[in-house]
């Protein structure tokens, strides 16, 4: 049946651009380790990469390569390494995936592009808006490699994101800028800053525009796209050709909106994700959606790469205010509030949320958000256990039922 699939979906043309886009982001950083002709810097998805890049660092994002390992499914073969060294079952699988793919010695990237391993961090920085799971994964490293780490504390489970949030966070970027300066050999230039943020921004409107096609309907795009075409937006914000990417694959959506040509063949119902991807079951999960007709139209996960607030004109109040306003730093209010507004502009006729067992930071159905929501927009929620790495707490069979049910219910509000 995947085959078929395959065939009945139309393919994104412009996925071969990113995928050349990808290709030349690794070998960059595999040839500036081998050469020692630039620094590199480890980043968390949103730490202070506009700074990072102002340094002069090429900057490399773990997640990224978590992922990676989630996909290929490479994850679960590793993640048992991780554990016999004291790193927990329990605790994010990206970071197990990732510290186990480095104690064996095996990378994703290594069939993808011919590199051997990730780079070698001369600098590790990272920024707690996500979670503290980032700063003990990078402290690995920083044991590892005798190098210095570097990070941002974040306030968190915020309502509204006040001045003194933001005069903090410019205050702890600030201070970090001698440690950058040591380790890059380079100065610190404002009109640098400046620059980078001003790409970044245009790269987050872009991205903004590209998973705001998913209101058409039929939606041209399927949030299993999102999560493969979000690259760039993760691993290129601050860097021109993210720009030029998204211009082009913004206008092959357009295109597609205006034939009406749908990403599900025959569309009938559409969901909003929350929470994390399964990465190893993207495939899957796309495949049973799509022969149920219905289409994931809108996901937080993918909107995290929009930052709104970026302004070139105040780089560090305006990144310190964008690394604040995230969903995953807010309290449960803003989250549902956020969420409500997706859900009505996007004609969503159910939530699904995926509760990951290593990342409690994204499953957002454990304080009864799902049972409130459903309530007050009178729409039906599923939540389905799995996680976003570890498939042994996955359970294929047990989601694909409750998936086929829940659509059922939805067929039976359809008049
Ligand atoms: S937010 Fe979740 S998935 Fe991301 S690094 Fe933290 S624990 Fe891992």
């Amino acid at each position: 049946m995947t085959d078929q699939l395959k065939h009945l979906r139309k393919p994104i043309a412009a996925t071969s651009q990113m995928k050349k886009l990808m290709a030349a982001h690794f070998l960059e950083l595999d040839e500036a380790q081998k050469t020692g002709r630039q620094k590199i810097a480890w980043c968390t998805s949103v730490g202070p990469a506009e700074l990072l890049h102002a340094m002069g660092f090429l900057v490399y994002y773990p997640e990224n390569h978590g992922a990676l390992l989630g996909a290929t499914r490479m994850a679960t073969e590793v993640i048992p390494l991780a554990n016999a060294v004291g790193y927990s079952p329990d605790i994010c699988s990206y970071l197990t995936a990732d510290v186990g793919s480095y104690l064996k010695g095996l990378t994703p990237l290594t069939k993808a592009y011919g590199i051997q391993s990730v780079p070698k961090a001369d600098i590790l920085v990272y920024n707690t808006n996500q979670c503290r799971d980032v700063q003990d994964w990078f402290s690995f490293y920083a044991r590892e490699w005798n190098v210095p780490i570097i990070g941002i504390h974040t306030h968190r489970n915020i309502g509204k994101v006040e001045d003194f949030h933001v005069t903090d966070i410019v205050l702890q970027m600030k201070a970090m800028i001698p440690v950058l300066e040591a380790v890059s050999g380079a100065k610190f230039d404002i009109d640098r800053l400046r620059e980078v943020v001003d790409l970044s921004l245009q790269c987050t409107r872009l991205w903004r525009r590209v998973l705001e096609c998913g209101a058409a309907i039929p939606a041209p795009l399927t949030f299993f796209d999102a999560t493969i075409h979000m690259a760039p937006a993760v691993v290129l914000r601050g860097k021109p050709e993210a720009v030029e990417y998204y211009k082009l694959l913004i206008s092959e959506l357009e295109d597609r909106i205006r034939l009406k040509e749908g990403a599900v063949k025959n569309e009938r119902h559409r969901l909003y994700w929350d929470g994390m991807p399964v990465w190893g079951k993207l495939r899957e999960l796309s495949d049973q959606f799509y022969q149920l007709k219905t289409n994931v139209v809108a996901s937080t996960y993918c909107n995290s790469w929009i930052f709104d607030a970026f302004d070139p004109k105040t780089p560090f109040e305006s990144m310190a205010r964008a690394y604040t306003e995230l969903f995953i730093v807010r309290d449960e209010s803003f989250k549902e509030s956020y969420m409500d507004n997706w859900i009505k502009n996007f004609s969503i006729d159910g939530v699904i949320f995926h509760d990951a067992k290593t990342c409690p930071n994204n499953s957002n159905d454990r304080y009864s958000m799902p049972q409130r929501m459903a309530k007050r927009l009178s729409i039906p929620t599923l939540v389905i256990h799995g996680d976003l790495n570890d498939l042994r707490c996955y359970s294929e069979e047990q989601t694909r039922t409750n998936i086929e049910a829940f659509v059922e219910q939805l067929d039976q509000k359809v008049p």
